[in-house]
């Protein structure tokens, strides 16, 4: 099944809106002709107005970083799915590594965060990966499978396919190492085993990224293995000319 790249950029804490701003007049410039893939940017929650008004009209979508799982209340920092959806933003991400590893995220609060995106008609892009001493004590598969069971739980098929998945190996993020195309492959179509076995044949619509030091130099070669549908960036994602060359190479250009 032919599914559409997509390309997202993590900017974490990173860009003021005026930074911000600059970096999507500039990216839309860039990515003249290169509107069959999706590109996503996601900005810190400061920096989402002046993103959105920057992208309109243009085929940049927004995404925010996270996502709480409340309507509204006494949860002092967080932003839920109505604040994002009416501030312009159509993406999120939910659980990224980061979040996982620094602020107590867990398989349990992923699927309440996913819930209430799906709920709100976001399009969630949900980060599952192994950790360098996951993978070496032969627990990658493991891991994998239960970020995917538990975060997923009690979504349905419908909902799904509205899902997208990153896989981000946590020793790859920030690091320089890339995971090679074979390796990254074979987690990714474990990922897509994983999710047919949730979902059935809608686990073929499914984007799964790649992320964790894609760049333009090897964008090409990940993004056109089977099971790879685009990628999650970081680094890549904070300079406009860098992100439009890798989403040239990722499409093949
Ligand atoms: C990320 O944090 O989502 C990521 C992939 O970072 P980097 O591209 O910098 O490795």
């Amino acid at each position: 099944m032919a599914r559409r790249v997509i390309v997202a950029g993590n900017w974490k804490m990173n860009k003021t809106a005026s930074e911000g701003r600059e970096l999507v007049e500039k990216l839309k410039a860039e990515i003249a002709g290169l509107d069959d893939a999706e590109i996503v940017v996601c900005p810190p929650f400061t920096s989402i107005g002046a993103v959105v008004e920057a992208a309109a009209g243009s085929p940049i979508g927004v995404g925010a970083q996270n996502i709480h799982w409340a309507p509204n209340g006494a949860f002092t920092g967080e932003i839920s799915a109505d604040m994002l959806k009416t501030s312009g933003v159509t993406y999120v991400i939910i659980g990224h590594s980061e979040r996982r590893q620094y602020f107590g995220e867990t398989n349990a609060t992923v699927n309440s965060r996913l819930k209430a995106a799906l709920a709100a008609g976001l399009i969630p892009i949900v980060c599952v990966g192994e950790t360098l001493a996951e993978r070496e004590s032969g627990r990658t598969e493991a891991v994998l499978a239960s970020q995917i069971r538990e975060g997923f739980a009690g979504i349905d098929a419908k909902e799904a396919s509205r899902i997208v998945v990153a896989y981000e190996p946590v020793w790859a993020i920030g690091t320089g190492k890339t995971a090679t195309p074979d390796m990254a492959q074979a987690a990714h179509a474990f990922i897509r085993s994983e999710l047919r076995a949730l979902f059935g044949d809608a686990a073929d619509a499914m984007r799964i990224q790649y992320g964790g030091s894609m760049k333009p130099a090897n964008a090409r070669e990940l993004v056109s293995q089977p099971d790879i549908d685009g990628g999650l960036i970081g680094g890549a994602a904070l300079d406009a000319g860098t992100f439009a060359s890798l989403i040239r190479e990722a499409l093949g250009r």
